[in-house]
């Protein structure tokens, strides 16, 4: 009998804390309980037609039939590099400075494969998205959890990390609009990022997903405007969260010209690119969309009201985000993340994520996604104010 062990890289892994709470919510279905799932960040909407008939153009041409181009169709880095210029003011080399992703995920998964030796400290944040962790690990690089708080605005407090750490830490990531808190990054804080970058010889990573998704007429400012970003660091982006196309995989990363090319390295002995049709859809998706994000912004609004003004009603405290499709929202005395999650599945049938799941100082929080309609989201609040907590 062949002995199949895993290897240390996959043994270091966290425990997957929403496995648990998947065979839960199955049991609940199971019961047939007409379950609101609002616990996973996935749009809801459809691609908007005009991409998908620019796939299925693209589709049939043969000269898309063969390997891609590694770091990604020239024509799809220019359009990045022009959707930068125009949405934000900031200026790329489309050649140099940017990389196509299999979706952002991808990137920042690999990112640490290039820069990353046994024993580097990488920083991150926590409660987070999870992958930055994983991707260290995966490295053999030693992440160190900076807390995002809510007496902090939900940004790290850069000036608490130990010196020790910092002189071992060779990278950092950050991410706002902030999946889960909802929280944004002001123009300050990412100065006060590139000074510390600078200080210390630390890497940046910022994670820009859900940069157009935002409330009020606010526009989320992109890490590389920032003076100096340029020098110190790279943003990570991708069409799946603005032009609901997480299934398609498609995205980048921009900024640093070193830090690009090591990225490409580590990706053109992994991969061999996105399937160029979908480059040219997802041209296609950054060409004068201020109609349709006007749109999606309009739907995501409607939603988040509706919830906001549901949960001060029940008593349940949040802070009515402006930017991502997520509200973060504060248990109530008497419950932790995991029995509060437990209590909204079990009793009133809506799935959500406990706040823990993302890191240790994500406990005390659940998270909810906008990602029913609001007829849903009406619905969910109407059950927990129906059973009470
Ligand atoms: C959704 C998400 C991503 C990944 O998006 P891709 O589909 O891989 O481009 C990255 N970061 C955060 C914070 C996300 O929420």
């Amino acid at each position: 009998m062949l002995k199949i062990e895993k290897a240390e890289r996959l043994k270091q892994l966290p425990p997957y804390l929403f496995a648990e709470l998947d065979r839960k919510k199955d049991e609940v279905r199971a019961k047939g309980v007409d379950v609101i799932d609002i616990g996973v960040g996935d749009p809801d909407q459809p691609t908007p037609d005009h991409i998908i008939d620019s796939l299925c153009k693209a589709a049939h041409e043969p000269r898309f039939h063969r390997y891609p181009s590694y770091s990604g169709m020239n024509d799809f880095r220019k359009a990045v590099a022009a959707w930068y210029q125009k949405r934000l003011g900031v200026t790329l080399d489309p050649l140099k400075e940017v990389v196509s992703l299999i979706g952002s995920k991808e990137g920042i998964a690999h990112i640490p494969l290039a820069f990353i030796n046994p024993g580097d400290v990488v920083l991150v944040p926590s409660p987070a998205y999870p992958v930055y962790k994983t991707a260290t690990i995966f490295a053999d690089g030693i992440p160190y959890e900076m807390p995002l708080l809510k007496e902090n605005d939900f940004l790290p407090d850069l000036d608490i990390i130990p010196a020790a750490i910092l002189q071992k830490a060779k990278m950092i990531f950050i991410n706002y609009p902030n999946n889960p808190t909802a929280a944004i990054a002001t123009p300050e804080f990412f100065a006060k990022v590139v000074a510390f970058a600078n200080q210390h010889n630390i890497m940046v990573c910022h994670d820009y997903a859900y940069s157009e998704m935002a409330y009020d007429g606010y526009q989320p400012p992109s890490f590389l405007a920032t003076p100096g970003a340029m020098e110190v660091g790279i943003e990570f982006h991708s069409l799946s969260k603005t032009y609901n196309m997480t299934g398609w995989r498609i995205g980048w990363a921009a900024g640093n010209r070193e830090i690009i090319g090591g990225l490409g390295q580590i990706k053109s002995n992994i991969d061999s690119g996105i399937f160029e049709a979908i480059q040219i859809a997802g041209i296609e998706a950054m060409r004068d969309d201020d109609a349709w994000l006007a749109k999606m912004r309009a739907i995501y609004t409607e939603r988040r009201d509706v919830v906001v003004a549901g949960l001060a009603k029940l008593g349940l405290k949040t802070i009515a985000p402006k930017a991502t499709f997520y509200v973060w929202v504060e248990v109530p005395k008497g419950y932790d993340s995991a029995g509060f999650v437990t209590h909204l599945l079990e009793k009133c049938g809506i799935c959500t994520t406990p706040g823990n799941g993302f890191g240790g100082p994500g406990e005390g929080y659940f998270r909810m996604a906008l990602t029913v309609d609001k007829a849903r989201l009406q619905e969910a609040l109407d059950r927990i104010a129906k059973i009470g907590f």
